[in-house]
Protein backbone atom coordinates (compact mmCIF):
# COMPACT_ATOMS: atom_id res chain seq x y z
CA UNK A 1 0.00 0.00 0.00
CA UNK A 2 0.95 3.69 -0.19
CA UNK A 3 1.25 3.87 3.58
CA UNK A 4 3.56 0.77 3.39
CA UNK A 5 5.85 2.10 0.40
CA UNK A 6 5.59 5.98 1.86
CA UNK A 7 6.92 4.43 5.17
CA UNK A 8 9.46 1.92 3.50
CA UNK A 9 11.08 5.06 1.96
CA UNK A 10 11.52 7.32 4.99
CA UNK A 11 13.40 4.53 6.37
CA UNK A 12 15.48 3.63 3.65
CA UNK A 13 16.22 7.43 3.46
CA UNK A 14 16.72 7.31 7.15
CA UNK A 15 19.09 4.87 6.86
CA UNK A 16 21.35 6.00 3.78
CA UNK A 17 20.90 9.68 5.76
CA UNK A 18 23.02 8.08 8.26
CA UNK A 19 25.13 5.63 6.73
CA UNK A 20 26.45 8.17 4.28
CA UNK A 21 27.40 10.54 7.15
CA UNK A 22 29.40 7.64 8.95
CA UNK A 23 32.93 8.39 8.46
CA UNK A 24 36.00 7.25 8.06
CA UNK A 25 37.88 9.44 10.95
CA UNK A 26 41.76 9.76 11.93
CA UNK A 27 42.41 10.60 15.77
CA UNK A 28 45.83 11.69 16.51
CA UNK A 29 47.01 11.12 20.23
CA UNK A 30 45.44 8.54 22.36
CA UNK A 31 45.25 10.89 25.56
CA UNK A 32 42.16 11.55 27.40
CA UNK A 33 41.29 13.70 24.69
CA UNK A 34 41.64 10.73 22.14
CA UNK A 35 39.95 8.19 23.93
CA UNK A 36 36.93 10.10 24.63
CA UNK A 37 36.64 11.05 20.92
CA UNK A 38 37.38 7.74 19.69
CA UNK A 39 34.47 6.86 22.01
CA UNK A 40 32.14 9.51 20.70
CA UNK A 41 32.90 9.01 17.30
CA UNK A 42 32.21 5.26 17.49
CA UNK A 43 28.58 6.23 19.33
CA UNK A 44 28.14 7.91 16.17
CA UNK A 45 28.56 5.40 14.01
CA UNK A 46 31.88 6.64 12.62
CA UNK A 47 35.00 4.79 12.11
CA UNK A 48 37.48 5.73 13.99
CA UNK A 49 41.50 5.19 13.69
CA UNK A 50 43.74 6.20 16.49
CA UNK A 51 46.87 7.07 16.20
CA UNK A 52 49.50 7.11 19.36
CA UNK A 53 52.99 7.75 18.53
CA UNK A 54 53.63 6.31 22.57
CA UNK A 55 53.45 2.78 23.39
CA UNK A 56 50.23 2.85 25.65
CA UNK A 57 47.46 5.31 26.01
CA UNK A 58 47.46 8.19 28.56
CA UNK A 59 48.93 10.89 27.57
CA UNK A 60 50.28 13.50 29.99
CA UNK A 61 49.15 10.76 32.51
CA UNK A 62 52.05 7.95 31.44
CA UNK A 63 54.87 9.31 33.97
CA UNK A 64 58.34 8.92 32.51
CA UNK A 65 61.61 9.48 34.60
CA UNK A 66 63.55 10.98 31.60
CA UNK A 67 63.93 14.14 31.13
CA UNK A 68 64.66 15.60 27.86
CA UNK A 69 68.70 16.60 27.11
CA UNK A 70 67.84 20.69 26.63
CA UNK A 71 66.75 21.37 30.07
CA UNK A 72 64.80 24.75 29.01
CA UNK A 73 63.46 22.32 25.94
CA UNK A 74 64.77 24.95 23.53
CA UNK A 75 66.86 22.69 21.66
CA UNK A 76 64.82 21.64 18.03
CA UNK A 77 67.28 18.11 17.81
CA UNK A 78 66.21 16.83 20.96
CA UNK A 79 64.60 14.19 21.55
CA UNK A 80 60.99 15.16 22.67
CA UNK A 81 60.15 13.17 25.76
CA UNK A 82 56.14 13.65 26.06
CA UNK A 83 54.82 13.76 29.55
CA UNK A 84 55.36 16.57 32.17
CA UNK A 85 54.23 14.61 35.16
CA UNK A 86 56.93 14.99 38.11
CA UNK A 87 57.08 11.96 40.42
CA UNK A 88 55.18 13.17 43.46
CA UNK A 89 51.85 14.62 41.03
CA UNK A 90 48.88 14.49 42.81
CA UNK A 91 45.77 15.27 40.42
CA UNK A 92 44.96 19.79 41.40
CA UNK A 93 41.18 18.96 40.35
CA UNK A 94 39.33 16.64 42.93
CA UNK A 95 38.52 13.34 40.88
CA UNK A 96 34.74 14.53 41.15
CA UNK A 97 35.77 16.57 38.28
CA UNK A 98 38.23 13.70 36.32
CA UNK A 99 35.22 11.44 35.38
CA UNK A 100 32.78 11.42 32.26
CA UNK A 101 29.37 12.14 32.25
CA UNK A 102 28.43 8.33 32.44
CA UNK A 103 31.89 7.24 33.72
CA UNK A 104 32.75 8.32 36.77
CA UNK A 105 36.50 8.39 37.95
CA UNK A 106 35.58 6.39 40.62
CA UNK A 107 37.49 4.66 43.74
CA UNK A 108 39.31 1.44 42.39
CA UNK A 109 39.93 -1.55 44.54
CA UNK A 110 43.32 -1.07 46.20
CA UNK A 111 43.61 2.09 44.63
CA UNK A 112 44.39 5.47 46.02
CA UNK A 113 41.11 6.33 47.15
CA UNK A 114 41.84 10.08 47.62
CA UNK A 115 40.07 12.88 46.34
CA UNK A 116 42.98 13.72 44.67
CA UNK A 117 45.24 10.99 43.86
CA UNK A 118 48.25 10.19 42.80
CA UNK A 119 48.81 10.37 39.21
CA UNK A 120 48.89 6.98 38.74
CA UNK A 121 45.17 6.34 39.55
CA UNK A 122 44.37 8.66 36.47
CA UNK A 123 46.10 6.55 34.33
CA UNK A 124 44.30 3.48 36.06
CA UNK A 125 41.04 4.95 35.55
CA UNK A 126 41.85 5.72 31.73
CA UNK A 127 42.66 2.25 30.61
CA UNK A 128 40.12 1.03 32.65
CA UNK A 129 37.91 3.29 30.50
CA UNK A 130 39.63 2.11 27.17
CA UNK A 131 38.73 -1.40 28.01
CA UNK A 132 35.60 -0.81 29.10
CA UNK A 133 34.36 1.03 25.87
CA UNK A 134 36.66 -1.09 23.37
CA UNK A 135 39.06 1.40 22.01
CA UNK A 136 42.07 -0.59 22.46
CA UNK A 137 41.53 -2.03 19.35
CA UNK A 138 41.04 1.28 17.44
CA UNK A 139 44.39 2.38 18.33
CA UNK A 140 47.83 1.98 16.52
CA UNK A 141 50.41 2.09 18.99
CA UNK A 142 54.03 3.49 18.09
CA UNK A 143 52.72 5.33 15.31
CA UNK A 144 53.48 8.88 14.92
CA UNK A 145 51.63 11.57 12.52
CA UNK A 146 53.81 13.12 10.30
CA UNK A 147 51.44 15.18 7.76
CA UNK A 148 47.81 15.83 7.55
CA UNK A 149 47.06 17.43 4.52
CA UNK A 150 43.97 18.22 2.46
CA UNK A 151 43.83 16.27 -0.73
CA UNK A 152 40.41 16.90 -2.30
CA UNK A 153 38.36 19.69 -0.78
CA UNK A 154 35.20 19.02 -2.74
CA UNK A 155 35.04 15.46 -0.77
CA UNK A 156 36.82 16.47 2.12
CA UNK A 157 39.62 13.72 1.75
CA UNK A 158 42.95 14.03 3.94
CA UNK A 159 46.01 12.20 3.69
CA UNK A 160 47.34 10.91 7.31
CA UNK A 161 50.99 10.27 6.60
CA UNK A 162 52.86 8.10 9.62
CA UNK A 163 56.15 6.66 10.57
CA UNK A 164 56.60 3.87 12.79
CA UNK A 165 60.50 3.14 13.04
CA UNK A 166 61.84 3.35 9.56
CA UNK A 167 59.00 3.09 7.53
CA UNK A 168 56.17 5.12 6.69
CA UNK A 169 52.22 4.90 5.51
CA UNK A 170 50.11 7.09 3.75
CA UNK A 171 46.35 6.41 4.15
CA UNK A 172 42.83 8.44 3.04
CA UNK A 173 40.53 9.74 5.93
CA UNK A 174 37.22 11.75 5.72
CA UNK A 175 38.11 13.56 8.62
CA UNK A 176 41.07 14.60 11.10
CA UNK A 177 40.45 15.33 14.61
CA UNK A 178 43.76 16.38 16.27
CA UNK A 179 44.25 15.45 20.40
CA UNK A 180 47.80 15.89 20.87
CA UNK A 181 48.04 17.66 24.11
CA UNK A 182 49.39 20.88 25.02
CA UNK A 183 51.83 20.54 28.02
CA UNK A 184 54.96 19.27 26.00
CA UNK A 185 56.77 21.89 24.33
CA UNK A 186 58.03 24.26 26.67
CA UNK A 187 57.15 28.33 26.66
CA UNK A 188 60.10 30.39 28.62
CA UNK A 189 59.57 33.57 30.42
CA UNK A 190 60.98 36.18 28.02
CA UNK A 191 62.91 38.21 31.40
CA UNK A 192 65.41 41.40 30.44
CA UNK A 193 69.20 39.89 30.94
CA UNK A 194 68.08 36.76 30.23
CA UNK A 195 70.54 35.92 27.77
CA UNK A 196 73.64 36.46 28.94
CA UNK A 197 72.44 35.52 32.87
CA UNK A 198 75.10 32.60 33.48
CA UNK A 199 73.77 30.32 35.50
CA UNK A 200 71.58 27.03 35.31
CA UNK A 201 68.12 27.14 33.41
CA UNK A 202 64.91 25.02 33.31
CA UNK A 203 61.56 24.29 32.37
CA UNK A 204 59.19 22.55 34.23
CA UNK A 205 58.23 20.26 31.67
CA UNK A 206 62.07 18.22 32.80
CA UNK A 207 61.25 18.39 36.56
CA UNK A 208 60.64 15.19 37.88
CA UNK A 209 62.11 15.46 41.75
CA UNK A 210 63.37 17.34 44.11
CA UNK A 211 67.01 16.43 44.53
CA UNK A 212 68.89 18.55 42.11
CA UNK A 213 68.21 21.63 44.06
CA UNK A 214 69.84 20.17 47.12
CA UNK A 215 70.84 23.67 48.93
CA UNK A 216 70.44 25.48 45.52
CA UNK A 217 68.96 28.98 46.09
CA UNK A 218 66.03 29.00 42.84
CA UNK A 219 64.09 31.45 41.60
CA UNK A 220 60.79 30.21 40.55
CA UNK A 221 59.09 31.92 37.41
CA UNK A 222 54.81 31.11 37.46
CA UNK A 223 51.06 31.76 38.72
CA UNK A 224 49.79 28.01 38.08
CA UNK A 225 49.54 25.38 40.35
CA UNK A 226 52.79 23.28 39.06
CA UNK A 227 54.40 26.41 40.09
CA UNK A 228 53.42 26.70 43.71
CA UNK A 229 53.64 22.65 44.14
CA UNK A 230 57.29 22.25 42.48
CA UNK A 231 58.27 25.35 44.56
CA UNK A 232 56.86 23.70 47.68
CA UNK A 233 58.63 20.33 46.86
CA UNK A 234 61.99 21.82 46.51
CA UNK A 235 61.88 24.43 49.38
CA UNK A 236 61.89 20.52 51.33
CA UNK A 237 65.52 20.17 49.99
CA UNK A 238 66.70 23.91 49.09
CA UNK A 239 68.24 26.53 50.46
CA UNK A 240 65.87 29.25 49.55
CA UNK A 241 62.74 29.49 47.01
CA UNK A 242 61.58 32.81 45.60
CA UNK A 243 58.53 32.39 43.45
CA UNK A 244 58.29 35.40 41.10
CA UNK A 245 54.22 36.17 40.14
CA UNK A 246 53.14 38.21 37.41
CA UNK A 247 49.91 39.16 39.37
CA UNK A 248 49.68 42.83 39.83
CA UNK A 249 50.67 44.20 43.47
CA UNK A 250 53.03 41.18 44.63
CA UNK A 251 55.08 42.69 47.74
CA UNK A 252 58.22 40.48 48.83
CA UNK A 253 57.05 38.23 52.01
CA UNK A 254 58.04 35.31 53.11
CA UNK A 255 55.62 32.34 53.76
CA UNK A 256 55.12 28.60 53.41
CA UNK A 257 55.92 26.13 56.05
CA UNK A 258 59.97 25.79 55.73
CA UNK A 259 61.14 29.73 56.62
CA UNK A 260 62.93 29.29 53.06
CA UNK A 261 60.34 30.65 51.04
CA UNK A 262 59.45 34.19 49.57
CA UNK A 263 57.10 35.69 47.18
CA UNK A 264 58.12 38.00 44.79
CA UNK A 265 56.61 40.66 42.10
CA UNK A 266 57.81 40.11 38.25
CA UNK A 267 61.82 39.68 37.39
CA UNK A 268 62.63 43.53 36.68
CA UNK A 269 66.32 42.40 35.21
CA UNK A 270 68.93 39.36 35.05
CA UNK A 271 72.11 40.51 35.44
CA UNK A 272 75.81 38.82 34.05
CA UNK A 273 76.62 37.99 37.59
CA UNK A 274 73.95 36.06 38.40
CA UNK A 275 71.53 38.64 40.66
CA UNK A 276 67.98 38.42 40.27
CA UNK A 277 66.19 41.88 40.99
CA UNK A 278 62.80 42.05 40.99
CA UNK A 279 60.28 45.07 40.56
CA UNK A 280 59.42 45.05 44.35
CA UNK A 281 62.93 45.77 45.12
CA UNK A 282 64.35 42.87 46.34
CA UNK A 283 67.39 40.99 44.86
CA UNK A 284 68.71 37.41 44.98
CA UNK A 285 71.90 35.80 44.13
CA UNK A 286 70.18 32.56 42.53
CA UNK A 287 71.53 29.13 41.12
CA UNK A 288 68.87 28.53 39.28
CA UNK A 289 65.65 30.03 37.58
CA UNK A 290 63.00 27.47 36.97
CA UNK A 291 60.72 28.70 34.77
CA UNK A 292 56.90 27.02 35.52
CA UNK A 293 55.18 29.32 32.39
CA UNK A 294 53.27 26.97 30.64
CA UNK A 295 53.34 25.52 27.37
CA UNK A 296 52.94 26.05 23.30
CA UNK A 297 50.52 25.01 21.10
CA UNK A 298 52.41 22.97 18.77
CA UNK A 299 51.40 21.17 15.16
CA UNK A 300 54.36 20.14 13.16
CA UNK A 301 52.46 17.80 11.17
CA UNK A 302 49.93 19.63 10.08
CA UNK A 303 50.04 21.24 6.30
CA UNK A 304 47.07 23.62 5.67
CA UNK A 305 49.24 26.52 4.07
CA UNK A 306 47.21 29.77 4.20
CA UNK A 307 44.51 28.83 6.45
CA UNK A 308 45.80 27.47 9.74
CA UNK A 309 48.83 29.03 11.89
CA UNK A 310 49.69 29.00 15.46
CA UNK A 311 51.09 32.88 16.28
CA UNK A 312 51.90 33.68 19.73
CA UNK A 313 50.24 30.62 21.06
CA UNK A 314 46.88 31.86 19.53
CA UNK A 315 45.89 28.83 17.33
CA UNK A 316 44.05 30.41 14.50
CA UNK A 317 41.65 30.62 13.45
CA UNK A 318 39.73 28.04 14.86
CA UNK A 319 35.52 28.51 16.02
CA UNK A 320 35.15 28.00 19.56
CA UNK A 321 38.46 26.98 19.91
CA UNK A 322 37.84 23.65 18.04
CA UNK A 323 37.08 23.99 14.27
CA UNK A 324 39.25 26.03 11.34
CA UNK A 325 36.22 27.81 9.61
CA UNK A 326 37.48 26.84 6.24
CA UNK A 327 37.76 22.93 6.88
CA UNK A 328 35.61 22.56 9.71
CA UNK A 329 33.84 20.28 10.38
CA UNK A 330 36.54 17.69 8.77
CA UNK A 331 39.53 18.89 10.30
CA UNK A 332 38.79 19.95 14.59
CA UNK A 333 40.92 20.07 17.60
CA UNK A 334 39.92 18.81 20.77
CA UNK A 335 41.00 19.97 24.34
CA UNK A 336 42.63 23.36 23.03
CA UNK A 337 41.28 25.96 25.57
CA UNK A 338 42.98 25.92 29.17
CA UNK A 339 42.11 27.17 32.52
CA UNK A 340 38.64 24.86 32.47
CA UNK A 341 37.40 21.83 33.67
CA UNK A 342 39.31 19.57 30.84
CA UNK A 343 37.95 16.36 31.19
CA UNK A 344 34.15 17.51 31.03
CA UNK A 345 35.53 20.19 28.24
CA UNK A 346 37.15 17.18 25.98
CA UNK A 347 33.77 15.31 26.24
CA UNK A 348 31.70 17.93 25.08
CA UNK A 349 33.72 19.02 22.14
CA UNK A 350 34.09 15.47 20.95
CA UNK A 351 30.02 14.82 21.33
CA UNK A 352 29.85 18.31 19.66
CA UNK A 353 32.67 17.22 16.62
CA UNK A 354 31.09 13.62 15.74
CA UNK A 355 27.50 14.95 15.47
CA UNK A 356 29.04 17.50 13.12
CA UNK A 357 30.78 14.88 11.17
CA UNK A 358 27.40 12.74 11.13
CA UNK A 359 25.42 15.45 10.04
CA UNK A 360 23.16 15.72 13.55
CA UNK A 361 24.44 19.05 14.12
CA UNK A 362 24.98 21.66 11.56
CA UNK A 363 27.96 24.80 11.77
CA UNK A 364 27.23 27.96 10.86
CA UNK A 365 28.36 29.48 7.30
CA UNK A 366 32.32 29.54 6.96
CA UNK A 367 31.51 33.62 6.96
CA UNK A 368 29.57 32.85 10.22
CA UNK A 369 32.23 31.06 12.11
CA UNK A 370 34.94 33.32 10.72
CA UNK A 371 33.24 36.46 11.51
CA UNK A 372 32.42 34.77 15.05
CA UNK A 373 36.33 34.26 15.59
CA UNK A 374 37.40 37.49 14.33
CA UNK A 375 34.93 39.23 17.08
CA UNK A 376 36.27 37.16 20.05
CA UNK A 377 39.77 38.36 18.84
CA UNK A 378 38.63 42.69 18.87
CA UNK A 379 37.09 41.92 22.51
CA UNK A 380 40.17 40.66 23.40
CA UNK A 381 41.89 43.60 22.12
CA UNK A 382 39.33 46.37 24.07
CA UNK A 383 39.93 44.52 27.34
CA UNK A 384 43.91 44.77 26.73
CA UNK A 385 44.05 40.70 26.88
CA UNK A 386 47.32 39.63 25.50
CA UNK A 387 47.23 37.63 22.24
CA UNK A 388 48.97 33.89 23.65
CA UNK A 389 45.55 34.27 26.39
CA UNK A 390 43.34 33.45 22.93
CA UNK A 391 42.62 30.00 24.40
CA UNK A 392 42.47 30.95 28.42
CA UNK A 393 38.64 30.13 29.12
CA UNK A 394 39.30 31.55 33.02
CA UNK A 395 36.02 33.36 34.23
CA UNK A 396 33.77 31.82 31.50
CA UNK A 397 34.40 28.53 32.18
CA UNK A 398 30.93 27.62 32.65
CA UNK A 399 29.88 29.81 29.79
CA UNK A 400 31.77 27.81 27.54
CA UNK A 401 31.05 24.73 28.44
CA UNK A 402 27.18 25.11 28.53
CA UNK A 403 27.25 26.47 24.97
CA UNK A 404 29.08 23.23 24.22
CA UNK A 405 26.17 21.36 25.89
CA UNK A 406 23.61 23.46 23.95
CA UNK A 407 25.33 22.54 20.53
CA UNK A 408 24.68 18.71 21.86
CA UNK A 409 21.53 18.40 23.25
CA UNK A 410 22.90 17.20 26.79
CA UNK A 411 21.76 19.16 30.11
CA UNK A 412 23.39 22.31 30.85
CA UNK A 413 26.29 21.72 34.05
CA UNK A 414 24.79 20.08 36.86
CA UNK A 415 24.13 22.49 39.95
CA UNK A 416 26.15 20.34 42.04
CA UNK A 417 29.51 20.50 40.46
CA UNK A 418 28.75 24.06 39.79
CA UNK A 419 29.26 25.00 43.36
CA UNK A 420 32.00 22.25 43.68
CA UNK A 421 34.44 23.87 41.05
CA UNK A 422 33.12 27.60 42.51
CA UNK A 423 34.73 26.58 45.48
CA UNK A 424 37.49 24.34 44.26
CA UNK A 425 38.76 27.86 43.30
CA UNK A 426 38.16 29.83 45.88
CA UNK A 427 40.05 27.37 47.92
CA UNK A 428 43.01 27.48 45.80
CA UNK A 429 42.94 31.22 45.27
CA UNK A 430 43.14 31.91 48.78
CA UNK A 431 44.67 29.01 50.24
CA UNK A 432 47.57 28.51 47.28
CA UNK A 433 49.79 27.14 49.98
CA UNK A 434 47.97 25.25 52.33
CA UNK A 435 47.13 21.19 51.77
CA UNK A 436 44.13 22.10 49.93
CA UNK A 437 44.08 18.56 48.55
CA UNK A 438 43.37 17.56 52.20
CA UNK A 439 39.92 18.99 51.71
CA UNK A 440 37.05 16.49 52.09
CA UNK A 441 35.25 16.93 48.77
CA UNK A 442 32.29 13.96 49.23
CA UNK A 443 31.72 15.58 52.76
CA UNK A 444 31.60 19.47 51.27
CA UNK A 445 29.10 18.26 48.84
CA UNK A 446 26.58 16.33 51.54
CA UNK A 447 27.04 19.71 53.80
CA UNK A 448 26.65 22.56 51.05
CA UNK A 449 24.26 20.71 48.97
P1 LIG B 1 47.85 14.40 26.23
O1 LIG B 1 47.50 13.74 27.51
O2 LIG B 1 49.09 15.16 26.15
O3 LIG B 1 47.80 13.29 25.08
C1 LIG B 1 48.22 13.55 23.77
C2 LIG B 1 48.64 12.24 23.12
O4 LIG B 1 48.93 12.49 21.73
C3 LIG B 1 49.90 11.64 23.71
O5 LIG B 1 49.68 10.30 24.04
C4 LIG B 1 50.95 11.77 22.59
O6 LIG B 1 51.89 10.72 22.59
C5 LIG B 1 50.07 11.74 21.34
N1 LIG B 1 50.67 12.40 20.18
C6 LIG B 1 51.18 13.66 20.11
N2 LIG B 1 51.61 13.92 18.87
C7 LIG B 1 51.38 12.81 18.12
C8 LIG B 1 51.62 12.48 16.76
N3 LIG B 1 52.17 13.34 15.91
N4 LIG B 1 51.27 11.25 16.34
C9 LIG B 1 50.71 10.35 17.20
N5 LIG B 1 50.45 10.61 18.50
C10 LIG B 1 50.79 11.83 18.96
N6 LIG B 1 44.11 18.00 34.14
C11 LIG B 1 43.15 17.71 35.03
O7 LIG B 1 41.99 17.58 34.67
N7 LIG B 1 43.45 17.53 36.36
C12 LIG B 1 44.72 17.62 36.84
O8 LIG B 1 44.95 17.47 38.01
C13 LIG B 1 45.77 17.93 35.89
N8 LIG B 1 47.04 18.01 36.30
C14 LIG B 1 48.04 18.24 35.37
C15 LIG B 1 49.35 18.31 35.79
C16 LIG B 1 50.38 18.53 34.87
C17 LIG B 1 51.80 18.62 35.34
C18 LIG B 1 50.07 18.69 33.50
C19 LIG B 1 51.14 18.92 32.48
C20 LIG B 1 48.76 18.64 33.07
C21 LIG B 1 47.72 18.42 34.00
N9 LIG B 1 46.38 18.36 33.60
C22 LIG B 1 45.40 18.10 34.52
C23 LIG B 1 46.01 18.63 32.20
C24 LIG B 1 46.18 17.35 31.35
O9 LIG B 1 47.00 17.72 30.31
C25 LIG B 1 44.84 16.83 30.90
O10 LIG B 1 44.25 16.21 32.02
C26 LIG B 1 44.89 15.76 29.80
O11 LIG B 1 45.89 14.82 30.08
C27 LIG B 1 45.08 16.33 28.40
O12 LIG B 1 44.82 15.27 27.52
P2 LIG B 1 45.13 15.35 25.96
O13 LIG B 1 44.62 14.10 25.38
O14 LIG B 1 44.63 16.65 25.43
O15 LIG B 1 46.71 15.44 25.83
Amino acid sequence: SGAYIAQNYRLTTQVYYYMARSLKVAVIGAGVAGLVTARELQREGHAAVVYEKGGQLGGTWVYNPRVESDPLGLDPNREIIHSSLYYSLRTNCPRQLMGFSDYPFSVRENGDSRDFPRHEEVLNFLNDFARDFGLNELIRFNVEVVRVEMVDSRNDEWVVESRRGGLSWEEVFEAVVVCVGHNTVPRVADVPGIQKWPRKQLHSHNYRVPEPFRDQIVVTIGDGPSAHDISKEIAMVAKEVHLSSRSPNVKALKFGEQNNMWQHSKIEYLHEDGIVAFQDGTSVDADIIFHCTGYKYYFPFLNTPGIFSVEDNRVGRLYKHVFPPQLGPSLSFVAVPSRVIGFTMMELQSKWISRALSGKVLLPSKEKMLADVQEHYRQMAECGIPKHHTHVIGPQKFDYLDWLAVQVGVPAFDEQLRQLILHLFNVVKTNAYVQYREWDVDNWIHTAM
